[in-house]
């Protein structure tokens, strides 16, 4: 904040709790020093969400203390580290054989979204519809988004997965390949044990760890017909 920003919030606070107001020009002249010593490192406002008069008039309406430079300060404290939270570093444009410029922009970037600059990168390159070309070739070349070795770890909280693919390695029907004729749950959903009560209301939907018997016998029959076609 420049001096004259801080006469200005000065007066404004004065509006709000004239209780704070100096009507003596040297009260006032210190009031003023003292403020911007401590508050000059906060800015008055940024175009992402941030003025200084909001939280004073926040702290008006929510404590009957006086405002105190260090309200003000804690405030942006907060507001500051919260986007920081959601930044995630983009990839920088500097050349990434030069160490010094890539930490540089790197840094540069985060400060600017700390002082508030500009609103933080929130990045979803990996589930946005367009991944990096690298990484493309990369997940094409994996399979998958999660590495083998992860994947046997998730099994265990997975089984009606893990089944599915112990399946497909091992040449195996998947009863979740076709649709359940039984509880008619669709391609690729597990079975549901569904149970109704005497009106014919349902009284309950949940999935079932093992298909519907006669799902199996149509996953095969489904299977046996593609060996017999290949
Ligand atoms: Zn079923």
């Amino acid at each position: 904040m420049e001096r004259r920003e801080v006469a200005g919030l000065l007066a404004y606070m004065g509006r709000l709790d004239p209780r704070t107001m100096r009507s003596d020009q040297h009260e006032l002249r210190d009031q003023i020093e003292q403020w911007h010593e401590l508050l000059g490192e906060v800015p008055l406002a940024t175009a992402y969400g941030w003025d200084a008069r909001d939280a004073i008039r926040a702290h008006v309406l929510s404590s009957p203390y006086p405002i105190l430079p260090v309200d003000i300060a804690r405030k942006w404290t907060k507001h500051s580290s919260d986007r920081l939270a959601r930044h995630t570093d983009p990839t920088p444009a500097a050349d990434p054989d030069d160490p010094h410029a890539w930490r540089a922009e790197l840094l540069g970037t985060r400060h600017a979204v700390a002082a508030g600059q500009r609103p933080p990168h929130e990045s979803r390159a990996l589930t946005s519809d367009n991944p990096h070309p690298d990484l493309a070739a990369r997940l094409r070349a994996i399979g998958s988004v999660i590495p083998p070795a992860i994947r046997a770890e998730l099994s265990r909280y997975r089984p009606a997965r893990a089944a599915r693919e112990a399946a497909a390695v091992e040449g195996r029907p998947d009863p979740l390949s076709v649709r359940c004729e039984w509880c008619k749950a669709p391609e690729g959903e597990p079975c549901r044990a569904r149970r109704t009560d005497l009106d014919g209301g349902a009284r309950g939907n949940a999935r079932r760890a093992t298909p519907h018997p006669s799902r199996l016998d149509l996953a095969t029959a489904a299977l046996n017909r593609q060996e017999y076609a290949a």
